[in-house]
């Protein structure tokens, strides 16, 4: 990529983050968070890999480190990035659900205490409904625009439906095969704490 392109690139990443920093569009669910989680990696990726929400396999380093080793030595690939369908994690909370609270302001101070309590948050990562993947997909089909990566491994099968859906294929997914779009291989597969070298084994015969 030549530093004119990079420059282009890296402006219109940082465009995208800051108009998600600032989303509100899923309104209480942002209350519980301390800021949208951001896409992370190469900025000329052959591999874009997409989670479904930055939930406790993607805050443990080490596991992440390991996935992208597996990719790296499995598919040969060495430039990587990886980012989220959603990016406010989404969490359950006995203490937010009991009490009526009609503002929008965060409840979270800079040590991660809940305001109400003034203990550490306690609520549980959950799945992402449909609303806020519906909310949020644009944010991800708008980074694979920016970022142009060839290929782009879709993890678990919520991740699967609603991109390739996206791409316009309805009928089911089959895993680790690819589906061409708009110059793109979308490759739909395991969630990403059971994928394995044999998943990486079965994308490589489609590539
Ligand atoms: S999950 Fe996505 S769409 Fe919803 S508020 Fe966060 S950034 Fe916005």
């Amino acid at each position: 990529m030549s530093n004119r392109n990079r420059e282009l690139v890296i402006r219109r990443i940082i465009n995208m983050e800051d108009r998600i920093s600032n989303c509100q569009r899923c309104g209480a669910i942002t209350r519980c968070i301390r800021k949208p989680s951001l896409g992370k990696g190469d900025l000329e990726p052959d591999i874009l890999m997409v989670l479904e929400s930055d939930n406790y396999y993607s805050r443990d380093m080490n596991r992440m480190i390991e996935l992208r080793n597996l990719i790296k030595n499995g598919l040969g690939f060495e430039r990587l990035y990886h980012t989220y369908l959603v990016r406010c994690q989404p969490k359950a909370c006995t203490l937010q659900s009991n009490i009526i609270c009609y503002s929008n302001r965060k409840l979270l101070d800079k040590e991660y205490r809940c305001l109400l309590n003034e203990k550490v948050c306690e609520g549980i990562p959950i799945h992402p409904d449909s609303d806020s993947i519906i909310a949020c997909l644009p944010f991800l089909m708008e980074e694979i625009s920016i970022l142009n990566p060839t290929y782009i491994i879709l993890f678990g099968q919520r991740v699967a439906e609603y991109v390739l859906k996206a791409c316009g294929f309805f009928d089911t997914s089959e895993i680790n095969k690819c589906y061409p779009y708009q110059g793109h291989m979308f490759i739909p597969s395991v969630d990403e704490s059971q994928f394995s070298l044999l998943d990486c084994q079965q994308i490589k015969m489609h590539l």
